[in-house]
């Protein structure tokens, strides 16, 4: 909502200074979108307010439904497009995957997001309104919502805070932190920037490879911030915040599947009770990596299990309809 926009008008307007938390409330905790709704307002505002003032900072472009999964495509204010994904789980909670930049300037080699180039950060009521929809289409506000979408969320750290600080509001939204996640690719300032927020969120590591040659292939960001770093950097975060890491790896086929890469893996997340492996199957997209086999991800598996690692096979959602891990990209400029 352009809740910065809505208290300039306020001012303007000389309405009392309940007037935006009543606004603000209406929206965010009685998910009330029309201004004509909202009883408490004299008649005069709320013709000013429809006018001058938008619930939702982007148009819907279009919507596509999979068996698990639904792919929404936003048209921002500029005209640039973003993707945000809905994924159901069997258990009947709901996850919104948010993007936090338009394009990505990381470029990692199986990303289709990295291969659209940067165009932008969203700023933070382009972020919460992409909660906001899902929310209100699905009329439920118990979601799980993670930054894993478009874009690299720590390059865009003020924004995706407010983001989460709007979410988090007890007199609005109410979305518990621990239902937040955010996901990095290693960008180390912003692991230390996060440590320090007190806030219970979940992060996530894209590691992708054990080994610094091969990673920096996959993820070029590897160059700036190499394993090295990044492994001090999380494990003086699990100490501090005493909250698990999640390491995310996605499973490429003849590349980082082997023997060879489970056993480098261990070597580098073991004795930290606090990290997880999640294991993510890779969906084919145009930029030529192929999905592990079945059974080299089991045995991948099997082999961090033996050596002591946390590790989950994380389901996939959506890939029919193109939502599922790295696939997300927009063909609008
Ligand atoms: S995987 Fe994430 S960080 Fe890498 S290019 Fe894609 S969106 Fe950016």
């Amino acid at each position: 909502m352009e809740l910065e926009k809505l208290k300039k008008l306020l001012k303007e307007e000389k309405e009392p200074e309940y007037r935006f938390r009543q606004i603000y409330q209406a929206v965010f905790k009685n998910f009330c979108f029309n201004f004509e709704e909202m009883t408490a307002l004299p008649e005069e505002l709320k013709k000013k307010l429809k006018k001058e003032i938008e619930i939702f900072v982007f148009k819907l472009k279009d919507i596509k439904k999979g068996k698990e999964a639904e792919k929404a495509l936003f048209q921002l204010k500029d005209g640039f497009y973003i993707e945000t994904v809905l994924m159901r789980h069997k258990y009947g909670k709901k996850t919104v995957c948010v993007s936090s930049q338009v394009g990505c300037p990381l470029g990692c080699r199986f990303c289709a997001t990295g291969k659209m180039g940067f165009k932008r950060n969203l700023n933070w009521q382009e972020i919460t309104d992409q909660v906001l929809f899902f929310a209100e289409k699905e009329k439920d506000k118990k979601l799980n919502v993670v930054f894993m979408g478009m874009g690299e969320p720590l390059l865009n750290y003020e924004n995706v805070l407010k983001a989460i600080r709007v979410l988090n509001d007890k007199d609005g939204f109410n979305l518990g932190a621990r239902a937040i996640s955010i996901s990095t690719a290693g960008i180390i300032p912003g692991i230390k920037r996060l440590q320090k927020e007190n806030l219970e969120i979940n992060l996530a590591v894209s590691l992708n490879s054990p080994e610094d040659k091969q990673r920096t292939y996959l993820m070029p960001v590897n160059k700036t911030y190499p394993l090295k770093e990044l492994i001090l950097a999380a494990k003086n975060y699990v100490r501090t915040t005493k909250r698990k890491l999640f390491f995310e790896y996605i499973m490429l086929k003849d590349i980082n599947d082997d023997r060879h890469s489970a056993q480098k893996l261990v070597k580098l997340l073991k004795n930290e009770p606090l990290f997880h492996v999640n294991l993510i199957r890779y969906h084919e997209t145009e930029t030529g990596f192929k999905s592990s086999e079945e059974k080299a991800i089991l045995e991948f598996q099997n082999m961090l299990k033996r050596n002591g690692l946390g590790v989950t096979l994380r389901h996939s959602f959506g890939k029919e309809i193109k939502a599922a891990c790295g696939q997300l990209a927009t063909s609008q400029e």
